[in-house]
């Protein structure tokens, strides 16, 4: 070692609590904390995050890295000491959270330097988002395009695309693309000379500096409510100091028009925001609804490639994009100068990533908050029991906003007593006849179901077998479009049996699915048409929009769907909403499953009605009395959360207490229960452990999953107890993990 050579501490993609070091050999550029490295790993070559420079205690003989990446930060210190405070926290091992936060090509070494993305525009038409700010109206559309639009009316794809583009203005490749407009569709539209690439609009011109207010033109028409005036100078008072906020607001209250205030406030002032929003909710929509005020805002979901993620990134990073709305990974963005966080839906359980790095993105986005020292926005209109409590201790403030803008009326709800009804295909009489009269005075009417297929069970009405996966320990579902047998668990499909084990022609289906109702609802309702929005009618967000265009034109129809119908939408012309089947929900064994379900209730409820209308909400119940089911219809929400959370304090349960569930699965359950047993032992004083017990489906693709469950008064002793253990070696035939502050607990 010269003295033009550095040490460096570098974290690597590996599943090792480890970080290595490597010798730079007289480097140049200079090293910095957040580059990346490429160096030697055993007989491989990985791209690592330098955590260290000349570290004080340095490994004997470090083996000599390959090459330096970065000229500056990929990972600045702010996220260097998150990611170590998120690897600690969750029991992950540092370079595998690393993985977790950065886009795919950081990791292949890819320079980090923007391309300019391509943009596409009308050709010889101004958008109407360039023209005004009014935002998103898909009536205005002028007389030009009007006649360019019935020359296109026999290629419906490059009409839909003219359209896309007359709504939202320019939009990028990348949007296109997930708005469901292939690139070679582009390219033949280009062609035709009706559409062209452009450049990207332009970003903040200096980052960090203030900026003068949109022109008069830029300003839009709607007035702020009270309450929304109130919760925007709370927050904007707070600007500049860590404080979380819960805005709680029901559905349609105008929660995104805060949200595009406060981001408006913040590139006043000349810095960044980052909107979270659910999976499901990130549709074109949203994006257009946010970029046609926020002309430089970009998005982070899945849906895009690597190399669109990598772009979005280093604009956030380079401060060239002012605002990022991204989906749950978009929380480990790099931002020039991030000023405030928004979490829509803060309750949506897509925050929570179920695999690998089993992280909240809300958790996470509240310590990022604190450490930079700025405000967050949790929004919801059913807040999670944890934000009910943080409010309740005084942690978090705490705004409301109570009504619909313009809006007299509310909701009505209704519980429909079935308990020894005779129900045709799930649905009881009186909910046919409900159906029928709000179909008849011109209304729509959306039918929730908590389950896909025709029926989630095929049953022998002589001897009882039921058809069960041969993988899994579950049913196999009845689907009928296409006629199949499916497991909901690991995707087994087989062609639907005429007989059972013993021979037996007696089997029935048993219980009800969307396909189901939708089957039945067709036979009763002749004359009106029904539209089924499930994961199998709805793959693409271009299938979903295109269901959406369909219901957004007005007539009289019935949706049937689960949970997708269940969020972020709006249907105006919805007047009643019919609830088959959610309430076994507040009798399960899974301790989240009240909340879930009275989540579900409202959020379903949410849906219908326009300001001016009172919509109506029907929910079967084979329970109608509890006391759960009957406060939420009465008093709402708010009124069953404060109950809920008295009686998950009262029975030690989270927020109350500090929970983390262990599981192992390996491929016989003996060997799974073995290996808990023994990290049992190693669990000291402080700490009340259930288990080993089966997960509630035992066997998923042959192997069998077992679970320990530890509930802990104090945090820390939690963590010190995650910590003792987190170091016990998977191997080739049993692998577990830690899931700290677990959703799915059951
Ligand atoms: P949420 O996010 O709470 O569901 P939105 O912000 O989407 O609600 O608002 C619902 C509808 O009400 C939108 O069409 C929005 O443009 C409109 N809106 C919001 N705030 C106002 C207001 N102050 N005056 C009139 N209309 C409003
Ligand atoms: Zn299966």
């Amino acid at each position: 070692m010269t003295g033009a050579d550095v040490i460096i501490r570098v974290a690597l993609p590996v599943p090792l609590f480890m970080e290595y070091d490597y010798l730079l050999v007289a480097p140049a550029p200079l090293p910095c904390l957040g580059g990346r490295v490429r160096v030697p790993f055993g007989r491989r070559e990985l791209v690592g995050i330098c955590t260290a420079i000349s570290p004080e205690d340095p490994h004997a003989e470090p083996r000599a890295a390959i090459e330096w990446l970065d000229d500056h930060p990929l990972v600045g210190s702010h996220m260097l000491q998150l990611i170590r405070w998120v690897s600690g926290y969750y029991h992950h091992p540092l370079g595998e959270v690393m993985t977790a936060a950065l886009p795919a090509l950081a990791r292949t070494g890819e320079p980090a330097v923007q391309k300019r993305p391509v943009w596409w525009e009308l050709q010889n038409y101004p958008s109407t988002s360039d023209q005004t700010a009014a935002g998103v109206d898909a009536s205005f559309v002028p007389q030009p395009l009007q006649t360019l639009l019935a020359t296109l009316s026999r290629a419906p794809r490059q009409k839909a695309l003219v359209e896309h583009l007359a709504t939202f203005g320019r939009t990028s490749e990348s949007e296109l693309v997930t708005a469901g407009f292939g690139r070679e569709l582009l390219r033949t539209v280009a062609t035709r000379g009706l559409i062209r690439p452009t450049e990207q609009p332009e970003g903040r011109p200096n980052p960090g500096q203030t900026r003068a207010p949109a022109p008069a033109e830029h300003q839009h028409q709607i007035e702020p409510t009270e309450q929304q005036r109130l919760a925007i100078s709370d927050i904007t008072d707070s600007f500049g100091s860590f404080r979380p906020w819960l805005l709680e607001g029901v559905t349609g209250s105008g929660k995104t028009e805060v949200y595009l205030r406060l981001i408006e406030a913040v590139i006043l002032r000349g810095g960044q925001a980052l909107l979270l929003v659910p999976e499901i909710s990130l549709t074109p929509q949203t994006i257009g609804r946010v970029r046609s005020r926020f002309p430089d805002s970009v998005s982070f979901h899945s849906a895009m490639t690597d190399r669109e993620r990598w772009g979005a990134y280093l604009a956030c990073r380079d401060g060239t994009a002012s605002v990022l709305v991204g989906t749950r990974s978009a929380i480990f963005a790099q931002f020039d100068d991030l000023r405030l966080i928004i979490i829509d839906e803060e309750h949506d359980a897509s925050f929570k990533q179920q695999d690998n790095l089993r992280y909240s993105a809300r958790d996470v986005a509240v310590r990022r908050a604190q450490m930079l020292g700025i405000p967050i926005v949790l929004g919801s209109a059913t807040p999670a029991l944890e934000s009910v409590d943080n409010v309740r201790k005084g942690r978090y403030g705490h705004l409301q906003l109570t009504s619909r803008p313009g809006a007299s009326a509310v909701n009505s709800f209704h519980v429909l007593d079935i308990r020894g009804h005779q129900l045709d295909e799930g649905l009881s009489h009186d909910l046919v006849r409900v159906m029928d009269r709000h179909l008849k005075a011109g209304g729509q009417v959306l039918t929730y179901i908590n389950r896909r297929g025709f029926s989630p069970a095929l049953l022998c009405s002589t001897c009882g077998w039921t058809a069960t996966c041969t993988r899994c320990d579950s049913r196999l579902t009845v689907h009928r479009q296409p006629v199949v047998m499916r497991c909901h668990h690991c995707g087994f499909e087989t062609p639907v049996p005429l007989r059972c084990e013993q021979g037996h022609q007696t089997l029935v289906p048993l219980g009800v699915g969307t396909q189901r109702t939708e089957a039945a609802l067709e036979r009763i309702f002749k004359d009106v048409p029904v539209l089924r929005i499930d994961r199998d009618t709805t793959r693409s967000a271009r299938q979903l929009e295109a269901h959406l265009a369909t219901v957004h034109m007005g007539k009289p129809m019935i949706l049937v769907g689960t949970q997708m119908l269940a969020k972020g939408h709006h249907f105006p012309d919805v007047s009643l909403v019919a609830i088959i089947n959610a309430d076994h929900g507040f009798l399960s064994a899974d301790f989240r499953a009240p909340e879930r379900t009275a989540q579900t209730i409202i959020q379903v409820a949410g849906r219908a009605g326009r300001a001016e209308r009172r919509g109506e909400v029907w929910i079967q119940s084979l329970q109608p009395e509890h006391p759960s089911l009957q406060r939420l219809v009465n008093e709402g929400y708010g009124a069953f959360a404060r109950d809920e959370l008295d009686n998950r304090l009262a029975a030690g349960l989270p927020p109350a207490t500090a929970m983390a569930l262990i599981r192992a699965d390996a491929t016989t359950a003996d060997e799974a229960a073995r290996f808990l047993e023994h990290l049992k032992a190693l669990i000291g004083p402080g700490i009340t452990v259930a288990g080993p017990v089966p997960a509630p489906i035992q066997r998923i693709s042959n192997r069998h999953r077992l679970q320990l469950l530890l509930l802990a008064k104090s945090r820390n002793a939690l963590q010190r107890c995650c910590l003792d253990i987190r170091s016990q070696p998977s191997s080739r035939t049993l692998r577990w993990s830690i899931d700290v502050d677990p959703y799915d607990s059951a």
